[in-house]
Parts: structure tokens; sequence; C-alpha cells
């Protein structure tokens, strides 16, 4: 079998390794079924399984109650930037939006398309270093929603606890660190996260919705930007993507067996201080992006003191074997990306090749 290196790559990324094997069985027919995952119909008993083990892995992983509906969408978080306008912006027609990066503000252009955008917040000014604090938030207490980015993939920071917002729904993005860590998902209106960064291939997208908040969705809306159909449907208005869903429930089965999402954090927890403290204790060498009470557990960004240095970095990280350590393009720099599936030992390898760098390029 071909040998696998460490991917660092924010997305499409990583998936753990006994998934991959497990798929790869499946791959030429499933069990007792004698067809591969990729030829079953989606109206099949043995697709209606996987789909309810891909849910009920969800909510019990993230303690999801009962009034929440669970959707496998098509489209990826961006359309979801216009699906959470289309279906929630409908009372006042207005919404509040805190800007921490790229994707929050993709998301902000879709909503403009609907009502008004009330910016709550936004870090732009610095560039992305950091989450605002709660007392910056300029919430309005008749929007019909609050929009936040859980983590900020290209910038590495992310929210240690969601912001205070009353009674006004939240909305989250959790796309780049859904499930890293237990959620109070009660807290939450709406959690939408495209799969490919922490739970499964490109192509599907979960949205986890408080029931109450299908009655905002009007009948106008096109059958398929609509959340009720979707819930009415159970995400089987039209073909959903099968192998995706499929993954996911391999991937929820995965964390289960690991012990959950709390023996999850602790790891995700511990991977990145093996990183961040062989950024903090090289004397200035690298660079952190984000400020430090603001940092990713999922996304490591820094800089090296020239874009020459950080280019001779990657170029021989590459070729041993460290895949996918380059900056997002709008940032530069170095990104290393280290989801659930990325192991401990690939961290650890990564900061001995940091650190030996370092001492051969002082
Ligand atoms: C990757 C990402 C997106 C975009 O996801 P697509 O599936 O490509 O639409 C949106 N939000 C965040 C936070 C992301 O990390």
């Amino acid at each position: 079998m071909e040998k696998r290196i460490y991917n660092f790559s924010a997305g499409p990324a990583v998936l753990p390794e006994e998934v991959l094997l497990e798929a790869q069985k499946d791959l030429y027919a499933l069990p007792g079924v004698g067809m591969s995952i990729l030829e079953i119909s989606h109206r099949s008993k043995t697709f209606d399984k996987i789909h309810q083990g891909a849910e009920e892995g969800i909510r019990k992983l993230l303690g999801v109650p009962d009034n929440y509906s669970i959707f496998f969408l098509q489209g990826g978080a961006t359309l979801q930037f216009s699906m959470v306008p289309l279906n929630l912006m409908t009372v006042n027609k207005k919404a509040d939006y805190i800007v921490t990066g790229v994707w929050s503000k993709k998301a902000v252009k879709e909503a403009k398309r609907v009502g008004t955008v009330n910016i709550a917040a936004s870090t732009e000014e610095g560039g992305f270093k950091r989450i605002p604090t709660q007392a910056e938030l300029k919430l309005d207490p008749t929007a019909d929603y609050v929009h936040f980015t859980s983590n900020n993939t290209i910038y590495g920071t992310e929210w240690k606890t969601e912001p205070e917002v009353g009674n006004v729904p939240l909305v989250c993005d959790a796309s780049s660190d859904f499930m890293h860590k237990k959620l109070d998902v009660s807290k939450y209106a709406l959690i939408y996260a495209g799969a490919q960064k922490n739970l499964g291939p490109s192509g599907v997208t979960v949205v986890i919705i408080r029931k109450d908040l299908l009655e905002r969705s009007s009948d106008d809306l096109h059958t398929y930007l609509n959340y009720k159909i979707h819930a009415e449907n159970n995400s089987l208005y039209n073909t959903p993507t099968v192998f995706g869903i499929y993954i996911i429930n391999l991937v929820t089965k995965w964390l289960l067996n690991m012990g959950g999402l709390d023996e999850m954090y602790k790891r995700n927890v511990e991977k990145a201080k093996i990183l961040y403290d062989c950024i903090d204790n090289s004397n200035g060498y690298y660079i952190g992006h984000a400020e430090k009470d603001s940092r990713s557990l999922m996304n490591v960004t820094f800089n090296l003191r020239t874009p020459e240095l950080e280019k001779k970095l990657i170029e021989e990280a590459t070729a041993a074997g460290f895949d996918g350590l380059k900056g997002h393009r709008s940032v530069g720099g170095l990104r290393a990306s280290i989801y659930n599936a990325f192991p401990k030992k690939g961290v650890e390898d990564l900061v001995a090749f940091m650190e030996d760098f370092r001492k051969r390029n002082p």
C-alpha cells in the first residue's frame, strides 16, 4: 500500500486512518449488500441505516436536544451564507454579523442581498488577529439573529466560548471546528458546517437547526433553499451526498470509540500546545499570527522573518513529508491545520523539524 504523509491541509483535510481503511473495504461491496457505497440508492434500507447512524452519531457526541433537526445538505458552507438569511431574516428583516475573517465577510455579502446587516463588531483592522470581546459587540436586541464564525480557518483565531446574545437567535458557521469539543447546543438557533475540515469529505454540509425556527421559512422560497422542505423530507428532498454521509457516519463512530468529544478536546488542546510552545519558545524566530488569547486549536498560523525563509521552510518540509503548510493566499506565512484526525505524532515530528530548521538557518 502507498505510504501516507502528514497532511496539514486546511480543507479538504486529514481523515482518520481507521475510517479510510473501512471505506476502502466497503468501496467494492458493502457487507451483506454486494454493492458499493457509491452505487446504492439513497432510498435503500442500507442507506437509511447509514443516514440514521450519522445523525445519531452527531446527536450523541454533541448532545443535540430533540427540538433540533439535523440536515445533510449540499452547496458547502457557502450556500448557507445565503440560506441562513433567506430563511431566518424574515421577521424584522435585519441581522447582526460579527466579522472575524474572510468567511464572515462572505456571509455578510450574501445577507446584504436579503435585508439589513448590522456589523456588530469587526476585527479586520489589524488583520483579523483576534476575536472581539463581549464588551465590543454592538448588538441589536430586535435583530432576527446574530451570526458569528466560531473558528477562522485562514487567520487561526477561534472563539473560546460563544458570544452572549440574550434572546436573539444565535447562528454559527462552525465549518472548521465543528465537533472539536462539546458545545451547549441549546445556546444556538442554528449551527452549520461544511464537512471537509473536521468531519468528512467535501460535498456535504451539516445544518443543526432549532425546530421552531422552521416557521420562519416562507413557502415562496425556491424549494432547495427552504429549510422547512429539508425538515419535511429528512434531507432526502433530492439525492443527497450518499458517500459524504457514509463517511460522516464512520467518523462519528470513530469519535465515539475514542471516548467522545471531551476526550477529543483534551487531545486537541495537547496537540495545539506542542506547536504553540515551539513558536513561543523560539525567541521570535517563529512569529504567531493570532493574539494569544484568540488562538485556534485547529489552525496554527505563523510567520518567519522573511517570505524567502518561509518559502525555504515550506519546500524543505514538503520534501520531508509535511504537506499543506503554506498559509492561505490572502495572508501568506504558514498554517498547520491539526484537526481531530491529525495525529499527535505528526505535530511532534513537525516541531522537531522546525527546531532543526531554526538551528540550520539562524
Ligand atoms: C472552508 C470554510 C467555508 C467555506 O466552505 P465551502 O464548503 O467551501 O463552501 C466557510 N466557512 C468557514 C469557517 C470555512 O472554514
